[in-house]
Parts: structure tokens; sequence; C-alpha cells
């Protein structure tokens, strides 16, 4: 642990001094023993029974099952009766089971995992498998890069390694999608190598444990981590011991709210002891200072009064919003698709046709808008021409958030009659512009359900669509927050001294383009369409291209 001196001439140096310490520095005298036994332990009596641990059903927190395995054992504990249910895991399993885990919460994984491994019970079958039955799998689970690496590092362990996993870190790396967590997890889960890993849960718990002031995502940080955990994992159960830093972290050390009375590192914990007994450290947080930055140095010198203060929080740029114009075209109880792009965002799914409305000037879709744009649509790809008699019902909005970006859908649901779409309906699948897929299917071949086994693979916002036009309309646009564009000071100052004089007069009112379908969903007059010079046309053809949202 470095001492308060080094810490006040902290800076450049001090990261490589604390990067470059032993393992005595990092830990006192028998104190990784400690943690790995007092972990362990507690890792056997409050882990959560899940699938690719070997755990027969039901699955989930312990403490809401106990009351369920005390049935089973009147004399023995659960977690011996549950120790004596668990399977062999294959490799397989756990490379799954991590993949999915990336990104997404476990309760969620479960059902997918489950449905996977029966789809695909091996690597053989996976590396065989089409890559439409692979994304259909996959469907829902979003972060769709990671079933294309699986099914890529699929074939590449049947053709170089035989179809077995291999056991070594190094060579775990070089297949498709594994990188330095996923093999330490495979090696040291699956094949019981004593591999590190660190993955955002073991960051936090090690940051409170070590007092790291430094933002989760630093690379310094990230580094340290890694050092810790190699010196923390338990040689002789590199496994559980792996698997219980990263469950103390998702059940106990959570970023909020966090159970430390519950906790079985709290004797270990510099967080903790610092919100205690901030009067022993003299007013100094006992920190390993690892940032350059001097904001963030100036925040890890306050005494934290929570151990949440540790890892500092790292400044998250908010979600960019996209407004999209979604159409739900339904002809003889057939649904039009198009099948999204193989590169991007949620590669190869199928999602109803879907065009960006470009709104630099803030501007909402008006209803007419949208409706010209399908019309255009409709007649430049598939030779449909709408008229007045088409059914055509303003569904409003439904939003879908990414991680990183919003999605604002405006969606319309058309109602065709056969004889106004001349390739018919018999062409289960043609090719639209630039060689994309289309197809019309049936509710039952679109996924809704999780458990549902559908045909086609779409993405979570495209079933909220289908929700919403099966259920009715969705939020309606004047509920809508559109974020104003941030001020700009020399436009404010410019304003000031050139303000538009309207002479009393009331702005007037914009029409309510909500009021254009009527209740039976005919579509009534159009309100005037913004001006060309605030309207932004959508090029139609730019649809199909494959950076459209990424
Ligand atoms: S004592 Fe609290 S802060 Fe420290 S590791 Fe445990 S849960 Fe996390």
């Amino acid at each position: 642990m470095p001492n308060m001196n080094d810490i006040e001439d902290c800076g450049v140096t001090l990261v490589s001094k604390t990067l470059a310490c032993s393992a005595d520095e990092l830990f006192e005298g028998d104190q990784v023993q400690r943690i790995q036994l007092s972990l362990l332990k507690w890792y056997d009596g409050a882990r959560r029974r899940l699938p690719w641990r070997g755990d027969m059903p039901p699955y989930g927190i312990q403490d809401q099952l106990k009351a369920q395995v005390k049935i089973e054992s009147a004399v023995r504990s659960p977690a011996i009766v549950w120790e004596e249910q668990r399977q062999r895991v294959p490799p397989y399993f756990t490379w799954v089971s991590e993949i999915m885990c990336q990104q997404t919460r476990v309760e969620t994984v479960i059902e997918y995992f489950l449905r996977w491994i029966k789809k695909f019970p091996t690597i053989e079958a996976l590396a065989n498998a089409s890559e439409e039955d692979v994304n259909l799998m996959w469907s829902g689970l979003g972060f769709y890069r990671r079933a294309r690496f699986l099914h890529q590092g699929a074939k590449t362990v049947v053709e170089k390694h035989g179809g077995t996993l291999p056991s070594s870190v190094q060579e775990l790396k070089a297949i498709p999608g594994i990188g330095d967590y996923t093999a330490g997890a495979i090696a040291s889960i699956a094949y019981a190598k004593p591999a590190p890993l660190v993955d955002g849960n073991v960051i936090r718990v090690l940051s409170r444990i070590k007092a790291i002031a430094g933002n989760a995502k630093n690379k310094h940080v990230v580094t340290l981590c890694w050092k810790l955990a190699r010196e923390l994992v338990s040689a002789g159960r590199p496994g559980d011991f792996n698997q219980s830093l990263m469950e103390l972290g998702a059940t106990i050390c959570k970023p909020t709210n966090p159970k430390c009375s519950q906790c079985p590192l709290s004797t270990h914990c510099a967080a903790l002891a610092e919100t205690k007994a901030p009067e022993i450290m003299n007013g100094k947080p006992l920190v390993f200072d690892l940032t350059e930055n001097d904001r963030e140095r100036a925040i890890a010198r306050q005494v934290a009064t929570s151990v949440t203060k540790y890892p500092l929080r790292a400044t998250k740029p908010p979600p960019k919003e996209e407004i999209w114009c979604v159409y739900v075209i339904v002809c003889e109880g057939k649904y039009l698709l198009l099948k999204r792009p193989n590169l991007g965002l949620l590669a190869n799914q199928w999602e109803f046709p879907s065009l960006p409305w470009l709104r630099e000037d803030q501007i909402l879709p008006p209803y007419a808008g949208r409706q010209a744009l399908v019309n255009k649509f409709l007649d430049e790809n598939f030779g449909i021409k709408t008229n007045k008699n088409t059914l055509r019902v303003d569904l409003g909005v439904q939003e879908h958030v990414f991680s990183h970006r919003k999605h604002q859908m405006h969606v319309e649901k058309l109602q065709l009659n056969a004889n106004e779409v001349p390739h018919g309906m018999s062409l289960a699948r043609m090719q639209v512009d630039g060689g994309k897929e289309c197809c019309w299917v049936d509710v039952a071949e679109m996924k809704i359900d999780k458990g549902d086994s559908g045909r086609i693979a779409m993405t979570t916002g495209m079933r909220k669509v289908l929700l919403l036009c099966q259920k009715g309309r969705g939020k309606s646009e004047n509920a809508l927050t559109v974020k104003p564009k941030r001020s700009d000071p020399g436009r404010e100052l410019f304003n000031a001294y050139f303000r538009p004089c309207n002479n009393g007069e009331k702005k007037r009112a914009r029409p309510s383009y909500s009021a254009a379908s009527n209740e039976c969903g005919r579509a009534m007059q159009a309100p005037t369409m913004p001006s060309a010079k605030r309207r932004k046309e959508v090029k139609l053809s730019s649809y199909f291209s494959t950076d459209l949202r990424v």
C-alpha cells in the first residue's frame, strides 16, 4: 500500500510506482488466503443456481429458493444438496454463458442459454448451423456481434482444434470473439487453471477493497485490477473463486446500495474503513491515485462518506436520439419484413420497413410527411401504389433505448388488399433494392415472447412495435420530449440585440398532426407540409446502406 507521502507527490510517477508494486505491497501477510477462504465460504452458501454452473432447476438466488430445498433436505444443508445435484459442465457451456452474460443480466440470459443449448448442444452443432438459425436463437438478446463471433469461433474450434475448446489462455485468445476476460473465465471455470479475470463487477469490488480512486474505464485502474486479480486467484478452486468475486459484485457489492453488512470481505475493505473512521486517515483518503486527470485527483482527495465513491464515476455521454418512421404493412394477415444488412447495428435481424427522419431542425415527423415517405418507398421497391382507400392508422410513438442510442419510432399501420401487391404474396422471399431480402410472414412466424419459437429473428424494438400494433396506440407525439438545442451564447447575444418584432401578434399554433387520422383509421386530409427549407427529405435509397444506424 503506498503511504501518504507518496500520494502527495502523485502524478505520472506514482502511477508507474503503483503498477510496479509487488504482491506483498498489494496485500498484507496472509491477507490473500483469508480473502480466498472468506469468499469461497460465502460463495458455497450464497451463490445463484444457474444452468451453466451445472445446477438443476430451479434457478435463481439461494435465499429465495431455500424454503424449497429445505423440503428436500430435512437433515443436510441446502449447499450440500445443491452440490450433489451439480452436473459436470462442458467447456462449451461455459463459453456460451460467458459471452451471453456480457452486457446482459443473468436473469435474462438463463432462458436464452437453455434454448441455445437445446438447439446447439455441441460446438460442432453450432459450427454447422446456418447464420439464420444463429440469429434467431440470439434474437432479443442484443449486441448481435456476440452471436456472430460465437458462430465464427465454433467454426475455428472445429477446424483448428477438432471441436474441443483449448484450455490455455493463449490458445483461447486466438479464437474469434474470445478476449482476456472470456479466456480467463473458460480456463479457470472449465479447466481449473489459476487464470485471473476482470470484468465490471470485479473492478468495482477491487476498487472498493483497495480504495482505488480512478474511474472504472481508466486503463491504469484496469491494469491494476488485473494485477490484483492475478494475486488473489485461488490455485485450488480458481473457477469458483473467480465466480465468487463476480457474484459478490453482482449481488452484494452493487453499484448503488451495497450490502456491506452481509459482505464476507468487509474486514478487508478500505472503502468501508474510510467511511467509518475518516479521522484515522487525518482527513486524507487511502487511495491508489492512478489518474493523470486533475479533476479525478481532486475528487479522490475528498474523504468518502459512502463506499459508492469507489470506483469514481466515469462520465458517460447521453444516448444519441434518432427518429425513425416505422411501417407495419399488412396484407392478408401477412406482415412485410426486411432484413437488415449483415454489418453494423442489429446485423441480419428482420424488421418492419423503417426509414430515418433527419431532424437537424428538431421538428418531429408530421403524419403527412411519414405517409409521403412510405408511399414513395412502396412504389419504388414493390410497385405498390397506395390510394385514398388504403386503410392506414397512425399508431403513435414507441421508444426503444440501446446502450448508446435511443430510437423514437413513429409507427404507422397500412392494410393493403392483395390486388394492390403486384408481385403477389406467394413470393415468400424476394430481393429488393441492392439485393437485400424481404419477406411476408404471419404473426406466428415472428417471435413475440421469449419462449416462442418463431422462424424470424426480430429485434426487441421491432417486437415492441408488433405488440403496439396489436394493442393499439402508443405514446402521443405531444408526450414526447425533444431536447432543445444546446444554447449558444453567441446566438443568445445576437438575439438580444436583434429580437424579432411580432407587433404583439400571437404565434400561430402548429396544426395537430395526430388529428390526421380519424377513428376508423382512414387517412384524412393531410395538414400542410413544413416548408421545404425546414424539411429534410430522406433519400429512400439510403435505407439500405450498411452504415445508416451505425
Ligand atoms: S464491504 Fe461493502 S464496499 Fe467493501 S467489498 Fe464489501 S460490499 Fe463492497
